[in-house]
């Protein structure tokens, strides 16, 4: 399989580079498909169309996404559309080999031996008899498997020989609309390709689109695309006309109406006028950063078709069902117009995003990216798609929600119309964190000092528990302490609470430990608490909301350690430092938990994923136990 470049041989090309234009061509002629790939993906089309047509009689194979809107990167997946309209029937007579095969194939044996009624046949259906052509008949093709539950659902399968990997989806006229709309973008203009180019590798490299890890909802491409367009149709002069110009300029073939939303655009990318805009791609991309890190994105909708920017109050439409989610980041889909194309973010992907919208804008007002460095320096684009070093991942944040139900009867009694349950609350939330993951994970924490912090000054620094004793001895009573029952009680219900022996100086809510992580007790974890369940004290272990539940995870952390051998490791494999706050302002009752890597580690991403299902999760089970 074709790997892309890495980061440091494309800095090495472009530092190479006159001037930062040349630089945003020299990407794009790196990323681009070759000859030899675009040719690949083409014969690999017209051997479906073949195979295809003789089951599904006057189908069309048809592309879109990456491989065919003008942004193609090597490597990029194969996003195919089977258009069944003109089909009526399956025909499981089709080609002799073929069909014998796919008789014997005892699998789907009922539904194969006669031709099938695709009208009366479910989409899921039909995407099973679609995978079944493919693996039988489609030769140099594997791992071909029917996603019948993902919101669109696809037959996936890759090209045994290149390692390309494609999609096939039957229910996506629409996305074959956008990806012609993204062409003529690309045409209209030829400063697009290079800027979409160079933003969406940016974005790949900041973690902010793509989906690498499987690390949360990001962005995805089509999304970071037309906030480049629509930052094109907000220059002056304009780069791009906006939709409802291209629909105005539509002639009759260009009419197209899909799922009940109007497609209309003009097709003909000679039909548009030229831009008057002469302005170079280096500043185009620098005030790409800066529309984006100056944005009010929760309180705005992105209009393509306007190509504007619409308070977010003007898209509600409480009588219609077909109106827009709105989220951290809104941008509506320039057809489907009560999609939000970035309706998949979270608060923290959008905070991200404008974060690093602003450092990439700062960055570029800077002489290093304007010129070319003779020291041998990285300049210009390059510095943008540097990856995220473990400090820039920060924050890597966990939040575990104020949870009432959690509270016993008592402490619910004693909280009533006081305002300061946020406290209790994170008190309590502090202690339990400490205990998951000291007593449940077995990772050695202590209290931090915050020199050198500067949340640490000003006035308002209020030391609540000192615990000065550091040392081995002073772990232990931490551990032994959380789980002193009597010790929450004690929080709870006083008017001015007992100080927590959090080990940790404390300022205003904020605690912070450093912790030492020894072994990897989130690999093979459930696997182990799976065996575990199966010994005889099933019956307690199954059920969710057992109160055990958090000493059978402690029993599956040292089963994990007995696998090991349980041998006393001279140093830890990394350390955390863990920051536990609440969200300022108030109306937000979230404790959030800070976890950055004190050490370059490829771990920390995997320990961090594990952390943030199975903290929230144990937290809440600690203080319904305790309190
Ligand atoms: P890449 O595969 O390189 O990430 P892509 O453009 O092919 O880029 P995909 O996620 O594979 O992105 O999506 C394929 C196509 O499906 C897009 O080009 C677009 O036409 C359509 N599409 C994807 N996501 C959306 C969406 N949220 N709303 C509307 N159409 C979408
Ligand atoms: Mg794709």
């Amino acid at each position: 399989k074709k790997q892309l470049i890495n980061f440091e041989e494309l800095s090495q090309i472009l530092c190479g580079a006159a001037d930062v234009d040349e630089q945003l061509q020299q990407l794009l002629q790196l990323f681009q498909f070759s000859d030899s790939e675009r040719s690949l993906r083409e014969l690999l089309m017209s051997l479906m169309q073949e195979v295809f047509s003789e089951f599904f009689p006057g189908c069309k194979i048809l592309p879109f996404g990456s491989s065919v809107n003008t942004f193609d990167v090597r490597g990029c997946d194969m996003d195919l559309f089977l258009d069944l309209e003109n089909t009526k029937t399956f025909q499981a007579t089709g080609v002799q080999g073929a069909e014998s095969d796919i008789q014997s194939d005892t699998r789907s044996e009922d539904s194969i031996l006669s031709d099938i009624d695709l009208e009366t046949s479910t989409p899921a259906e039909i995407l099973e008899l679609v995978a079944t052509v493919l693996q039988k008949c489609v030769p140099g093709v594997h791992k071909v498997q029917a996603v019948t539950t993902a919101r669109l659902p696809v037959v996936k399968f890759i090209h045994k020989e290149s390692g390309l990997q494609g999609d096939i989806s039957i229910n996506n006229r629409l996305a074959v609309r956008n990806t012609k709309f993204l062409q003529l973008c690309s045409s209209v203009d030829q400063r697009v390709r290079p800027l979409v180019y160079a933003v969406r590798h940016w974005a790949k490299q900041k973690q902010l689109a793509g989906n690498p890890f499987g690390g949360g909802p990001l962005l995805n491409n089509y999304a970071v695309t037309l906030l480049v367009v629509f930052f094109l149709q907000n220059r002056t002069p304009a780069i791009l006309p906006t939709v409802n110009h291209l629909k105005e300029l539509a002639e009759g073939e260009d009419h197209c109406i899909i799922d009940g939303w109007d497609c209309t655009f003009l097709n003909d990318p000679s039909k548009v006028d030229a831009s008057e805009n002469s302005e170079s791609l280096c500043v185009l991309l620098a005030d790409f950063f800066k529309l984006y890190a100056q944005f009010d994105f929760a309180g705005t909708v992105i209009s393509l078709r306007e190509g504007k920017a619409r308070p977010v109050t003007e898209f509600i439409k409480p009588d219609s069902h077909r109106h827009l989610k709105f989220g951290p980041i809104n941008i509506q889909d320039p057809f489907e117009l009560s999609h939000n194309v970035a309706g998949n973010i979270n608060e923290r992907s959008g905070q991200r995003f404008k974060r690093q919208s602003d450092e990439a804008f700062k960055y570029c007002r800077s002489l290093q990216f304007q010129r070319k460095s003779n020291k041998g320096k990285m300049w210009g684009i390059v510095r943008l798609f540097q990856p995220l070093s473990s400090a820039d991942c920060s924050p890597n944040v966990l939040t575990i929600p104020f949870k009432l139900s959690a509270l016993s009867e008592q402490t619910r009694k004693s909280l009533h119309g006081s305002l300061d349950f946020r406290e209790v609350w994170f008190d309590k939330v502090c202690h339990a964190v400490l205990y998951v993951m000291e007593s449940v994970l077995k990772c050695s924490c202590f209290g931090q000092s915050g020199e050198g912090d500067d949340t640490a000054g000003g006035a308002d620094r209020s030391l609540d528990a000192v615990d000065e004793k550091e040392d081995e001895g002073f772990e232990e009573e931490i551990c032994s302490g959380s789980k002193r029952p009597c010790e929450a009680e004690e929080l709870a219900g006083t008017s001015a609470p007992k100080k927590p022996r959090l080990g940790g100086l404390r300022y205003q809510g904020e605690v912070r430990w450093h912790c030492s992580v020894w072994n990897k007790v989130w690999v093979g974890r459930r696997k182990m608490r799976r065996q575990l369940y199966r010994s005889p004290n099933k019956a307690d272990a199954e059920t969710s909301d057992n109160p055990g539940i958090l000493d059978l995870e402690e029993k599956v952390t040292d089963a994990m350690l007995r696998q090991e051998g349980n041998e006393v490791k001279p140093s830890p494999l990394f350390e955390v430092q863990l920051v536990v706050f609440l969200v300022g302002g108030n109306g937000d009752t979230r404790t959030v938990i800070r976890v950055t890597p004190l050490q370059q580690t490829a771990l920390f991403p995997e320990f961090f994923h594990f952390l943030q299902l199975f903290v929230p999760k144990m937290t809440e089970k600690y203080i319904e136990r305790l309190d």
